[in-house]
């Protein structure tokens, strides 16, 4: 007999779309897996020589529960360029990737029964966490408005038990990258309602020309004593599996996070922390220049042929590596018809027919989204999108003909 606390989550459906292409992969089917939450790179020089070194130095020991200060110290001094503020040591704690981040920051920060605001579409960890938590999730609806919550539905949510709101950008799934004027509001919400923000930046090194990552913090100063700030190396090193994050917030917060940190995971695996220290301390900015490249390319590559199709609107993808579609046509499909009739249907469809893997908006809180990631090589992201280009086509076609 399991816990009721096992009823409040399920897999990811992130987890549930790769193990689907990986099924079909196995079974013999050529799979383009368009699934991923990761880059696919090579490992930057300073990553590796620092994992190296400290192999070899024997780094084999527990370091302190949230990080080595050496580690703390040069992330305090990130964040307080990124920032234009003063961050220091003790405001800072490093964790097993910005999911612990996350889960450290709902579990000190939520009594049971306290909502927290989450836009969406949201990537499928927010609310799962919170409800672990004992929280709420309290969700806004953001696809009339270019997925970037319109502050006064974000108001109109708020009630006397909101606690928080999560704020993603760039966004996953939808790639919206929230811009200046909406988050001044929103951390003037926060003042006003006495909210805390958990504020989500894991792909701020990715905001595509044009579009500008901005830190709450610094637009508005005031809100930093009730901001936690999440962030990993984990997309912007490409990194995933080495599970390096970080949050910094107030003291207390820290403090907190560091009690509950030592009872769970005690530290980071120390030869990554070693890795990403070395990497503070000697990367050029070549290695995240190229890796920034390499997506504006794929992403202008993806657009291109994802405008030949005519199923969905072009999405905009602003931010991060994803491209996030409205399969909301496919409603307007008359009975009768083969062609699928909601996300879940059109990712498997797809699957089966065009051997693409990508991931339904079920997942994210919106039955008519699918998520493509560009994080993959060029060749097999052009392949996988023609593929996808001329199923959407043919389910064009075929829904015309039924009409
Ligand atoms: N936050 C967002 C928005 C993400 O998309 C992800 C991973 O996909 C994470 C956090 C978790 O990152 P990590 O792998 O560092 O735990």
């Amino acid at each position: 007999m399991l816990a009721q606390r096992t009823r409040l989550f399920a897999s990811s459906g992130t987890a549930a779309a790769r193990a689907a292409a990986k099924a079909a992969s196995d079974a013999g089917k050529e799979v383009i897996d368009l699934t991923a939450g990761e880059i696919w790179s090579d490992l930057a020089p300073s990553i590796r020589e620092g994992a190296l070194a400290a192999i070899e130095r024997g780094e084999n020991r527990y370091t302190d529960t949230v990080g080595l200060r050496e580690l703390r110290e040069a992330l305090a001094a990130k964040v307080s360029r990124e920032t234009g503020q003063v961050w220091h040591t003790d405001e800072i704690a490093v964790t097993s990737g910005a999911k612990q981040a996350l889960f450290n920051a709902a579990m000190v920060l939520l009594d049971p029964g306290d909502e927290v605001i989450i836009p969406s579409p949201y990537w499928t960890t927010f609310p799962a966490q919170v409800l672990i938590a004992g929280g709420r999730p309290v969700h806004v609806d953001t696809r009339a408005s270019g997925f970037v919550p319109r502050p006064q539905e974000l108001e109109r949510a708020i009630t006397p038990k909101t606690r928080a709101i999560v704020i993603n950008t760039p966004s996953n799934p939808t790639g919206a990258v929230y811009d200046q004027i909406t988050l001044e509001h929103i951390a003037n919400l926060a003042i006003r309602h006495d909210l805390w923000i958990i504020f989500d930046e894991c792909y701020g090194a990715f905001a595509h020309a044009p579009h500008v990552h901005h830190p709450i913090v610094s637009l508005v100063p005031e809100v930093r004593s009730r901001t936690v700030i999440i962030n990993a190396y984990s997309k912007t090193l490409a990194l995933t599996g080495w599970r390096i994050g970080y949050m910094a917030g107030p003291k207390s917060v820290i403090d907190a996070a560091k009690a509950l940190q030592s009872h769970t995971t005690s530290n980071p695996n120390v030869i990554a922390q070693h890795a990403v220290l070395e990497h503070l301390q000697r990367g050029d900015g070549s290695y995240e220049r190229r890796l920034s490249d390499q997506l504006a390319q794929a992403r202008r590559l993806g657009l291109d042929i994802l405008s030949r199709q005519t199923l969905a609107p072009l999405p905009s993808a602003q931010g991060g590596f994803y491209f996030y579609l409205d399969l909301g046509s496919l409603l307007d499909i008359g009975p009768g018809s083969a062609t699928p009739r909601s996300a879940d249907d059109a990712v498997n469809a797809l699957l089966a027919e065009a051997g693409v893997a990508g991931v339904s908006g079920s997942a994210f809180g919106d039955h008519m989204g699918l998520r493509l990631s560009y994080g993959i090589t060029h060749d097999k992201l052009a392949l996988g999108l023609e593929r996808l280009v001329e199923t959407f086509e043919s389910w064009t076609k075929a829904s015309r003909n039924v009409a």
